[in-house]
């Protein structure tokens, strides 16, 4: 019979719980036994939730108070010296000190987790490091769950690629030098799981869909060879995507079963099957990534299929990846309307629809069949609908000429006619567009969308708000001024809520980092722009002042790329509509007398696919979407863009290609390296590389700011730079602002003075 099976579940809990929780026992409000309390109970929860969906094949382990990256770090005993000595235990708040780091020891480094929006805590390496199982939290974990009559299939992150997510401290190590040390602890905790009773670990390796150089291919048979010797059989996770050339070594790997993300590959399915062996195979069929419902029909031919081929009991039908990565539940949704809703699928109804498939192969379609009618005729539905389909949109997209991605003119004749008009100061001052978003900004908001505090006067509010910013900013000599966006929820939400093809969640929460959730739009339908987004509020803005105020928009991209998006129409289909009502926008607040307009593509570099060979594509047409935004203005109006913490290196010509007067990026962490880029490349246009590590509560001085701009005039001429903060200001408080940016103004001014 075939097994439906999970690889992972939402562990934040369908209304935060976990989020809330931990925030309490850092503020010390709550003790450690209480956080734990409601870990075990979310747990609980969600294998009983699995079971009744008629599960069989339940996730253990899944659950973390943090990452689980960080949880194999613990285990393996991985802790860097700052944290305390090597031999300690590690419990729960030297986990958290890890994670979030301490007055004395800074946090362990975060990155995000494949092309997810997931955020994970990078491992540290040193030379002869020891590795020791530091941790039972995975054997815990499964001996909790067989005590409520479960035998589950516990998950640990592979060796490879916990290895290959890392980062070695010393420039002359290999972390892959580390993989006997670690994996002698791998085979102790799978021999300890085995003894428990654990039949089946699942192991993930999801390194398998990027290209590997041939020592972590050889880093692959060594470690399952090891793994295979003793512990529980290995079901081989692979997901985000095709394992391509890797699919051979894959499928020569001493594995019991491998599992395979056929949402991202659907074309994979018959080379696997054809070198699958005796192996178990389990089908990544129903999208981890996104929240459409399955077309349940499609995913039963494709199941079918592998069980002709390799018989029923060795086919399991699963996620595409660990449903980690989507909301929770949409019974909660109760403002979506039924219509939309029929088209949906978070994580529980996304087990279901695994649950349905593996009972039409072992009892037959009749078992099924309400499911399957419903699930065939909401997609039908979808198809047909008139909200998704604009064909106004289509027309307009087939009529935009390629001449519409060009500026008027050159970069260096819109440089020269920008400078008479502007005449600014050498190193010109400006911020990235966001100032303190406080508590009283957002109380206002809440109560006006509670209804408590009427339209008339949240607006009121609003306006004085950005007139205190107004005149704030001419005070403290900025430059070029901001209208502070207090208006704004975020940045991508803002304009989703304005656009025709956007549906907003009350509560699709998705894990980012730690306690961190966000709750990302879903574009449903082609998109458009019924009116201007955002031209009131610059218009104001620009009314009380004589220096120019930036008009501040989202890039297409961005938006794409921080929302669910359609999967019945390319992502750069989507993003091109998007791009025109930006467009639209751009040229709205042109003809409002708007003569700086700033167009963030924070997310441009996030999007980049997996694998080398995908990525000229993706570069192109979002590329192509910026420009399509950005290039409907005249010579004299200056597109400026923003991109937050972003490695430049292999996307220079790509940066360059967005032909932005000006850009502002994050540098002062890295100390100004980022921008040897640029210089490398010889970046034509402005740039203002951030001087003020806005993460951070700490206050810089101008003498440091001042010497972080020395740095950079020596790498970029010096009639480029621009002075900024690295990113928005909307996290920090005012009185941080006012001295960071008093400091930043003189830092300014040396500069001038000594030019
Ligand atoms: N304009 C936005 C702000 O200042 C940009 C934020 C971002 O890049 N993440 O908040
Ligand atoms: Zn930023």
């Amino acid at each position: 019979m075939t097994h439906a099976a999970n690889l992972g579940f939402p562990r934040i809990g369908a209304k935060r719980e976990l989020k809330k929780t931990m925030e309490s026992y850092w503020k010390n409000e709550i003790s450690r036994s209480e956080l734990e309390q409601v870990g075990l109970e979310l747990r609980r929860r969600h294998w009983h939730q699995q079971r009744e969906a008629g599960i069989g094949i339940i996730p253990s382990n899944d659950f973390s108070f943090y990452d689980q990256v960080l949880d194999m770090t613990a285990t393996l005993g991985a802790i860097p010296e700052r944290f305390g000595p090597a031999d300690g235990d590690i419990d729960l708040d030297i986990y958290f000190a890890m994670a979030r780091g301490t007055p004395e020891a800074p946090a362990m480094e975060m990155t995000k987790w494949f092309d997810t929006n997931y955020h994970y805590i990078v491992p540290e390496f040193t030379k002869g490091q020891h590795f020791r199982l530091a941790s039972n939290k995975a054997l815990d974990e499964f001996n909790e769950a067989k005590k409520i009559g479960l035998t589950t299939r516990p998950v640990l992150p592979g060796p490879v690629t916990w290895l290959s997510l890392g980062k070695a401290k010393e420039p002359d190590l290999d972390p892959l030098d580390l993989l006997e040390d670690v994996l002698s602890v791998y085979a102790e905790l799978l021999g300890k799981l085995k003894d428990a009773g654990a039949e089946w670990v699942q192991i993930d390796e999801p390194v398998l869909v990027l290209d590997l150089s041939d020592k972590q291919k050889e880093a692959f048979r060594t470690a399952m060879r090891a793994l295979s010797v003793s512990g529980p059989k290995i079901m081989l996770a692979t997901y985000f995507g095709k394992l391509g050339d890797n699919l051979s070594l894959a499928t020569s790997l001493p594995v019991d079963g491998l599992h395979v993300d056929l949402v991202r590959a659907p074309e994979q399915l018959d080379d696997v099957i054809a070198r699958i062996a005796d192996r178990h195979l389990s089908l990544g069929l129903v999208d981890g990534r996104n929240v459409w419902r399955s077309d349940l029909d499609t995913c039963l031919e494709q199941a079918e299929r592998a069980v002709k081929a390799i018989g029923a009991d060795r086919v399991e039908i699963a996620p595409s990846c660990s449903l980690l990565h989507v909301p929770v539940d949409l019974d909660q949704e109760k403002t979506l309307d039924d219509e939309l809703k029929s088209w949906l699928a978070f994580a529980r109804q996304k087990l279901g629809e695994v649950a349905g498939l593996a009972k039409a192969l072992n009892e037959g379609g009749e078992a099924v069949a309400a499911e399957f009618v419903a699930s065939a005729n909401a997609n039908r539905a979808r198809k047909a609908s008139p909200r998704i389909h604009n064909p106004a949109i289509a027309e307009r997209l087939s009529r935009v000429s390629p001449s519409a991605l060009n500026r008027q003119s050159p970069y260096a004749e819109r440089r020269a006619r920008q400078a008479q008009i502007f005449k600014l100061p050498a190193f010109p001052t400006t911020t990235i567009g966001s100032f303190p978003q406080t508590k009283e900004v957002r109380q206002a908001r809440a109560a006006n969308r509670r209804g408590d505090m009427d339209d008339q006067s949240y607006g009121a509010f609003l306006k004085a708000q950005t007139k205190g910013c107004i005149a704030y900013q001419e005070e403290a000599g900025l430059d070029v001024l901001v209208h502070g966006e207090f208006e704004r929820n975020d940045m991508v939400e803002y304009f989703g809520e304005q656009l025709e093809g956007f549906t907003f969640t009350r509560q699709g929460w998705v894990q980012s980092y730690g306690s961190r959730c966000v709750k990302p739009p879903i574009i449903f339908g082609d998109v458009t722009r019924p009116s201007p987004m955002t031209v009131g509020w610059s218009q104001y803005a620009q009314s009380l002042t004589s220096k120019p105020v930036k008009g501040m928009l989202t890039g297409p991209v961005t938006i794409l790329n921080w929302s669910f998006v359609r999967n019945d129409l390319p992502r750069s289909e989507t993003c091109r509509q998007i791009a025109l009502a930006i467009r639209d926008e751009v040229q709205d607040l042109e003809a409002a007398g708007i003569a700086m307009i700033q167009i963030d593509e924070a997310a441009l570099r996030e999007g980049l696919p997996l694998r080398q060979d995908d990525r000229p594509a993706y570069l192109d047409w979002a590329v192509g979407a910026f420009r399509l935004a950005a290039s409907g203005v005249r010579d004299e109006t200056q597109i400026h863009t923003h991109m937050c913490y972003s490695e430049f290196n292999d996307i220079m010509p790509a940066i360059a290609a967005m032909d932005a007067d000006v850009i502002s990026i994050e540098t002062s962490r890295s100390d100004m390296e980022l921008l040897d880029a640029f210089a490398e490349f010889e970046y034509p246009n402005e740039i203002g590389p951030g001087v003020w590590d806005i993460h951070s509560p700490r206050v810089p001085d101008a003498a440091g700011m001042e010497d972080l701009l020395k740095k950079a005039s020596r790498v970029i001429p010096a009639d480029r730079i621009w002075v900024n903060p690295d990113c928005g200001l909307k996290t920090r408080g005012w009185p941080e602002v006012k001295s960071s940016i008093a400091h930043l103004v003189t830092a300014a001014q040396a500069m001038r003075r000594a030019a």
